[in-house]
């Protein structure tokens, strides 16, 4: 059986299937289900802000990644901004944070012109209506 050193309490133990010592397994677990349960509530954070959501070791989250048992960290399988190419910030809107607020900012900037645009066609409207009024009264 590999001897393998225990990540947690750093000590030599034999490796049978947990990569930590059967001491520090229920430690683990505990850490485990913290950090599952954090992610189940924000599927969409990386490893460093699990750790900190979770209160648990970063290395600890990076060891349950290697392990393969916790996959939707955004390290691991990383959706991709559909623009750049960058890690994305949300999974349903593939975007990364810039890109969004490039696209936020169109969106403004979009939303400003059809106003402005609806305003001097108002404009137009009226003084076409008022030299309209005026060409009837010379008439
Ligand atoms: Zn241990
Ligand atoms: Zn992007």
């Amino acid at each position: 059986m590999p001897l393998a050193t225990c990540p947690r309490c750093k000590k030599m133990f034999e490796k049978i299937r947990s990569i930590v010592c059967p001491k520090c397994q229920d430690e683990e677990n505990t850490d485990y289900d913290r950090i599952r349960g954090v992610l189940d509530a924000q599927p969409n954070l990386n490893a460093e802000q699990v750790s900190v959501e979770a209160d648990v070791d970063v290395q600890c989250v990076m060891r349950m990644i290697d392990e393969g048992l916790i996959s939707n960290v955004e390290m691991k399988d990383a959706v991709k901004c559909g623009r750049c190419g960058a890690p994305a910030i949300s999974r349903s809107k593939k975007l990364c944070q810039a890109c969004l607020e490039k696209l936020n900012a169109k969106v403004i900037k979009t939303q400003a012109q059809i106003k402005l645009q609806d305003k001097k066609d108002v404009q137009v409207g009226e003084r076409v209506h008022a030299r309209k009024m005026f060409e009837e009264k010379r008439r």
